[in-house]
């Protein structure tokens, strides 16, 4: 199947405008109008298809990550995991599987610049020959909660005040710095860093920083975390690069992936995933379903699978990547989700998504259709804008007495894995457990950033600067917390925010 839907080869060639219903137009720039100068007549239905139509092209926004840039490519395994994971698109070296990744920023609107200080989204559709695989993965391994009640409260404080209509500095850090949601320090650490900035799409990382569940075709498990490693090297901007360039030329990242697709520099990524038993994972100092942690590199050596390359810009913008609908929930045999918390709402709230954004029927949208596989399943059917047939004559049940030879190939769900028993409990994980929560970040900043030259310095400036415009007492906050990171960054915090306040003070 072919993931372009635009038709425009066709209407090229014969070069005959129609309306919508493909009736020939002969007159596209003159209204219907009684005499020259009189009023328009309802009977012009060219132009009312057309207006009413120009009414109707924005769709809703995807909230959050509505700002994206995507492109075709291909998987290829490099190396043999199949005493990892079953899954079809891993069983042979050399093996190439087609997928499209949309890369994305997470806050802003459609439309905002490239540039902004924000994780990236890093989605990843594979279309296997078991149907569609969603990887969607960021930028950063770890995020900024562990408990998905907190998602929209979280969102809500990136995006506008209510009242005032702008960003707010005050509602961004007021949430963070409240001591419950301190749990997200390893990621405000990322978000501030060189890598809060990334200096294109080609030159990041994705990971997938939930813990999912891999098994074998005999059934042996592994709690696996999978790492995308940018082959062109991380390069980043520094803050005031990042928002000249967000005046400059906003849709910079667009123009980058796009330009060097079409030059044919193809940009890459080596595919590596780290793997943990059940064991391993009693013994960790933290859960393994807590996403604001990561597998430390020592203990859980990255071992490499496959390489993608995106080799194949869209045609079309709108129909192969504003439509291209990614959701966890879409996986395939031997590749199974864990009981991370925030990984268990957004197999709910991303397909959620989808059908509120392009409807029921978004998976007979052409991008996101399982071409290499055959979906079969006659109950789903009907539903607006059903567009594929809708099953023709098939009865519009399973009827068990047929003979559906796909049930028989399907693999049971590996429902020995784990076993969970216990009350029903409002669970307040989102509370911060004490030092645990910091200790990641302080190796970050320690032993990471201090081998990166003037990497700490820059950590400091990034959130000196963007903590000025914020209340004292939020000010304030925001340095006590640092400084359980460590006190040389908080002094670090506190002088870069003087400064900033001074150097404003004088506008
Ligand atoms: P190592 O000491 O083995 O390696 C440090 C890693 O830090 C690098 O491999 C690189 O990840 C990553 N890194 C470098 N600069 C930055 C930055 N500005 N922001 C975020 N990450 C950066 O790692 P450990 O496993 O011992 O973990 C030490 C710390 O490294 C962690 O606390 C965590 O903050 C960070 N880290 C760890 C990752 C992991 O999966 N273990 C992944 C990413 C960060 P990469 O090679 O992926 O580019």
């Amino acid at each position: 199947m072919n993931t372009d839907n635009t038709n425009t080869s066709d209407v090229r060639k014969d070069r005959i405008v129609t309306n919508s219903l493909g009736n020939p137009i002969n007159e596209p720039f003159a209204t219907q109008r009684v005499g020259q100068h009189g009023p328009l007549l309802l009977q012009d239905s060219n132009l009312i298809d057309l207006l009413a139509h120009f009414n109707r092209e924005n769709i809703p926004q995807r909230l959050p990550h509505a700002h994206g840039s995507g492109a075709f490519g291909y998987f290829e395994v490099t190396d043999d995991i199949t005493d990892v994971c079953g899954s079809a698109m891993f069983n042979k070296i050399g093996k190439k599987t087609r997928c499209l990744i949309r890369f994305s920023t997470v806050g802003g609107d459609k439309g905002s610049a490239d540039t902004a200080r924000d994780p990236r989204g890093f989605s990843t559709k594979f279309y296997t020959e078991e149907g569609n695989l969603d990887w969607v993965y960021n930028n950063t391994p770890v995020f900024f909660i562990r408990d998905p009640s907190k998602f929209p409260h979280f969102i809500h404080t990136q995006r506008r005040n209510p009242e005032t209509n702008t960003p707010d500095a005050n509602m961004f850090w007021d949430f963070l710095t409240t001591p419950e949601n301190q749990v997200a320090i390893h990621q405000v650490m990322i978000l501030f860093s060189d890598r809060g900035t990334p200096a294109s799409y080609r030159h990041m990382n994705g990971y997938s920083g939930h813990t999912y569940k891999w098994s074998n075709k005999n059934g042996d498990w592994k709690y696996v975390q999978v790492h995308i490693i940018t082959d062109q090297g991380i390069k980043n901007l520094t803050i005031e690069e990042a928002i000249k360039k967000a005046g400059e030329d906003a849709d910079f990242c667009q123009k980058d992936l796009f330009n060097s697709i079409a030059k044919g520099k193809f940009p890459s990524w080596t595919v590596y995933i780290q793997t943990m038993t059940q064991d391993e994972a009693k013994s960790l100092p933290f859960s393994v379903f807590d996403l604001t942690k990561v597998w430390p590199h020592k203990q859980f050596p990255l071992r490499r699978v496959g390489r993608i390359v995106l080799n194949e810009n869209p045609k079309n913008y709108f129909a192969q990547i504003e439509e291209a609908a990614f959701a966890p929930s879409n996986t395939v045999p031997y590749q199974e989700p864990s009981a991370d918390p925030v990984l268990q709402a957004r197999l709910f709230a991303y397909a959620d998504a989808q059908r509120y954004r392009l409807g029921p029927n978004y998976h007979q949208i052409p991008v996101n259709c399982p071409y290499a596989s055959k979906m079969f399943n006659p109950a789903i059917r009907d539903g607006p804008m059903n567009v594929n047939g809708n099953f023709g004559n098939e009865p519009n049940y399973l009827n068990t007495s047929k003979d559906y030879s796909f049930i028989q190939q399907q693999k049971p769900i590996q429902q020995h894995q784990e076993v969970w028993n216990g009350p029903a409990i409002p669970y307040h994980w989102a509370t911060s457990e004490g030092d645990i929560d910091f200790v990641q970040a302080r190796e970050l900043y320690t032993k990471v950033l201090s081998k990166q030259p003037g990497a700490q310095e820059r950590l400091a400036h990034n959130i000196g600067i963007h903590i000025a415009p914020a209340a004292d007492t939020i000010q304030q906050r925001v340095i006590n917390m640092f400084a359980k990171v460590d006190k040389n960054l908080a002094n670090g915090i506190r002088k870069e925010c003087e400064a900033k306040k001074r150097d404003s003070s004088k506008f």
